[in-house]
């Protein structure tokens, strides 16, 4: 197979599990639903780079041991036997309910996202996609928001396993591979920040960087101080482990303006795999968050479209593994994960380009989901008319905060770069 090839996991067993999530009940069958009746799922799609799809295996003990707490494999695993009192105690209660299916569903959603990973250590693929992955609030011996298993978790720890000689040559034999994490779902990704924290051991010897791009405020979940801008004084700061926090109504606006300092920190960094988290819950009209107003079309600079489309054409030397996340309104994480599952095999400067962002939902009589997504009954998320709340100063801030993590970051990692001209904030919006 051609190494420009992208590997996208699914199985039916898989989206029968994963739509029994109780927070996005039926999401799963949407999102692979709409691939297929987008054609994108087939050999003879037209695109530059070609998908092939594979089955995920299930998980064994011993792989999510690798992470998770062999107890609260225990109860997760075993949960109809679990009682009462460990059921609080491993966070099976509130908004992780336990359900029918849950071992079913923790050994499968891990499974597809280390066979993604596995595709991309053995050099099978560049690209992997698991849209039923990205569960990043799930902790080492507790589930937490939404999220049962640490996939994201378990893909950073088996990619920074020094290769076998057998495996891909792209990665140098002098160092052990380089994994950045980053998350743009509109929450923080607290699990796996906490995963890697390590504010004492800044070495270039570093294997994991991870930054996560969401919504802090009082109240607004997760609540952690490590979801705060560099150098908060309530925590020791670890330059490899970074958030950045963007306020109320971002647009693609505001991304466009930070995103220079993200490219810089992966420049700086430089991976061997980067791991994507793409929660969709941070575009206009998502009904549980209401917090971002992001739109979807790659033609908007800075859009979610558009990010996805820079790292995938233009983040040179690493392979790249998406998975999902949050995003509360179904039909619009499907048209969300359509669009990039699009985006992401097709060269957007090649024959065989992207959907178009005003195409009509495919409506067929393979396609019974078509009346869900009215009234537009096309493929695009347009912004909202939320008022994106990141001021000029804000947007400052986060700049020259990032510009001093840059320096340490060069300074660890003995990185000689000059700094990027970043695009100065003036206008307001
Ligand atoms: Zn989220």
């Amino acid at each position: 197979m051609s190494s420009s090839s992208v590997a996208y996991v699914v199985s039916q067993d898989l989206l029968k599990y994963s739509s029994r999530l109780p927070s996005n009940p039926g999401r799963s069958i949407l999102i692979h639903s709409l691939a297929n009746a987008f054609g994108l799922l087939s050999p003879e799609y037209p695109s530059t780079r070609r998908l092939q799809v594979i089955s995920p295996r299930l998980a064994t003990i011993e792989d999510l041991s690798v992470y998770h707490a062999r107890d609260y494999l225990q109860a997760v695993l075993h949960v109809e036997e679990t009682d009462p009192e460990s059921l609080v105690e491993f966070g099976l209660e509130d908004d992780c309910p336990r359900f029918s299916g849950l071992p079913e569903y923790i050994r499968l959603v891990a499974g597809a996202t280390i066979t993604a990973a596995n595709t991309l250590r053995s050099g099978y693929t560049d690209i992997s996609i698991n849209w039923d992955g990205g569960r990043h609030h799930a902790q080492k011996s507790r589930a937490s928001g939404f999220c049962y298993v640490a996939d994201c978790v378990l893909a950073i720890l088996l990619l920074k396993k020094t290769h076998s000689a057998t495996a891909s040559a792209h990665v140098t034999v002098q160092r052990k591979p380089r994994v950045m994490y980053l998350d743009l779902d509109v929450h923080f990704s607290d699990g796996v920040a906490q995963a890697f924290y390590s504010p004492f051991s800044s070495s270039s010897s570093r294997q994991v960087l991870t930054l996560s791009i969401h919504h802090a405020a009082p109240g607004f979940f997760p609540s952690s101080p490590l979801a705060q801008l560099p150098f908060d004084p309530s925590i020791p700061f670890d330059p490899f482990t970074l958030s950045l926090p963007l306020l109320e109504g971002a647009s693609s606006k505001s991304f466009a303006i930070i995103w220079p300092l993200i490219e810089h920190i992966k420049d700086i960094f430089n991976p061997d795999y980067v791991v994507v988290q793409c929660g969709v819950d941070g575009l206009a009209g998502d009904p549980k968050c209401k917090v971002f107003n992001w739109s979807l079309d790659m033609a908007t600079e800075g859009s979610l479209g558009w990010c996805v489309s820079r790292i995938v054409n233009e983040w040179k030397g690493s392979r790249k593994l998406f998975l999902g996340g949050g995003g509360y309104h179904a039909p619009n994480a499907a048209r969300a994960w359509s669009y990039l599952t699009s985006i992401i095999v097709c060269h957007s400067t090649f024959l065989g380009k992207p959907l178009d962002i005003s195409i009509n939902i495919p409506d067929d009589p393979s396609h019974t989901a078509f009346p869900l997504y009215a009234p537009s009954f096309t493929l695009n998320v347009p912004a909202g008319n939320m008022l994106d709340t990141n001021s000029p100063e804000y947007l400052i801030e986060v700049q020259k905060k990032f510009g001093r993590t840059s320096e340490m970051l060069q300074r660890i990692l003995q990185v000689q770069q000059p700094q990027p001209d970043f695009q100065p904030v003036s206008c307001s919006h």
